[in-house]
């Protein structure tokens, strides 16, 4: 439902949307841009002047949390007599510290922020007005709007929110419980995705492997989507290790299949005594089972982790383990994170915090052993033929991601955007492999 308001003050008007945070925080942007465009909106780079501007935002960490109030002033700064609305998990969150905010208009909560168009009103408010409803338990569905051309992998939301209250995190509080997308519906969306050109589609949500509509599980989503024409690949984006269905496997391997051999699987701790401190529903030796079962079950696979460090109680000896899980594990990298105390976690209560210094000291030794990791996992791989999705180009090098999440690089003078070609890996520079295109086979006339 769209209210008059929106409609008559949206003529020629600008408008432009930021996104903090997380995949699933960049697919909501997206649907928002699409509503934006769909309302008659010219929807702008962030920075450029606009007329509207909604700063979708995170609050994971208190970084997150200061980086979203930086991003309201600046926007604001620039763009005086804009309209502001901040949406997201900060306005769920820290709403009442974004109200003081001057020039503030709008605060949405997440269970409005898709419907934020609707209080969107005509002139700036005098004080900002609040949404901030109770969040649904009940599964849900997304009114569809874009029709824009698209030549990059497309996020998909599947689902919301998370049961599993693990100590140190916030995202129960700011997403709610877990629920997840009409089955019908995310198909709806997928097919539209496919069909303005998107090869890619890149499963999000909070806890996606919990996906769970009427008998639906992630393996049935998964089976509609390759099922969909010009879905060339499926990606899962993260998921909790005590989740995954091992028939996730058979598909992987199937060569008919678009499922692509990734999975991003959160370790957050190799000590058992921190696992059992953060709450997490797995010890380190059922992590490592799965992670060597998954690496023998799927050649070629890509594991991948999160880890934070410096949770309270964690000391030298509980990080090494953690350490050592990363660097004698199959994964092929880590995305370090330091642990941020946020209001109302269980975490927040415990002794033992661990400061500042020393949570820079581990989470760069992570950093270090996971970029050994990544070299390792490509390096395995040099001389091979792969297929690599194109994306972008940058001073006559084309760069792109295998399905197993390697970042390859070619130079050509062809145009490959959203092109999907064979590459023969040759060597590392960087963050990428270099290797060259193969010339596709000739069909004899
Ligand atoms: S699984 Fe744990 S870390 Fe992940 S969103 Fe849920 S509570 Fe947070």
């Amino acid at each position: 439902m769209r209210n008059g308001l929106t409609q008559h003050s949206c003529e020629a008007k600008r408008a432009s949307v930021h996104t903090l945070g997380c995949r699933l925080n960049q697919s909501e942007s997206s649907l928002i841009a699409e509503q934006l465009e769909a309302a008659g909106y010219e929807v702008v780079p962030f920075g450029q002047n606009a007329d509207l501007g909604i700063i979708n935002t995170c609050t994971v960490t208190g970084e997150a949390d200061s980086k979203s109030r930086q991003l309201v002033r600046s926007f604001i700064r620039k763009n005086p007599h804009a309209y502001t609305a901040v949406i997201g998990c900060y306005s769920q969150m820290g709403y009442r510290t974004l109200a003081e905010i001057e020039g503030v208009d709008l605060i949405v909560g997440n269970q409005e922020k898709l419907n934020v168009l609707d209080y969107v009103a005509a002139g700036k408010n005098d004080t900002p007005l609040v949404v901030r409803d109770r969040i649904d338990r009940d599964d849900f569905t997304i009114e569809i709007t874009g029709d824009a051309p698209l030549t990059r992998r497309a996020n998909l939301k599947i689902q919301d929110g998370c049961d599993f209250m693990c100590s140190f995190c916030i995202i129960p509080f700011a997403r709610g419980r877990a629920r997840s997308r009409s089955m019908d519906n995310l198909i709806q969306e997928a097919r539209s995705l496919a069909e303005r050109g998107a090869k890619e589609i890149v499963l999000t949500g909070v806890n996606v492997g919990t996906y769970a509509y009427e008998e639906a599980t992630i393996v049935d989503v998964v089976e509609w989507l390759n099922e969909i024409e010009g879905v060339e690949r499926i990606r899962i984006s993260s998921i909790e290790p005590t989740t995954i269905p091992e028939n996730l496997f058979e598909l992987m391997n199937r060569d008919d299949h678009a499922l692509v051999p990734y999975l991003h699987v959160p370790l957050q701790s190799g000590s058992n005594k921190v696992l059992h401190l953060m709450k997490r529903r797995y010890s380190r030796e059922a992590y490592l089972d799965f992670i060597w079962h998954a690496h023998r079950s799927v050649p070629g696979l890509c594991l991948g982790t999160d880890i934070l460090v410096g949770t309270p109680g964690e000391g030298e000896s509980e990080f090494e383990e953690t350490l050592r899980l990363l660097e004698e594990s199959p994964l092929a990298y880590a995305h370090v994170f330091k642990y941020s105390e946020r209001p109302g976690t269980a975490a927040s209560r415990y002794p033992d915090k661990v400061d500042t210094a020393t949570q820079n000291r581990r989470s760069a030794r992570i950093r270090r052993a996971s970029d050994v990791k990544r070299r390792g996992f490509y390096e395995a791989r040099l001389g091979q033929s792969v297929e690599v999705l194109f994306e972008h180009e940058e001073n006559g090098y084309w760069t792109g991601y295998t399905g197993n999440y390697i970042r390859v690089a070619v130079r050509s003078s062809e145009q490959l955007e959203n092109e999907v070609r064979s590459v023969t890996l040759e060597r590392l520079a960087g963050d990428y492999a270099l290797g060259s295109l193969e010339q596709p086979a000739l069909v004899a006339s």
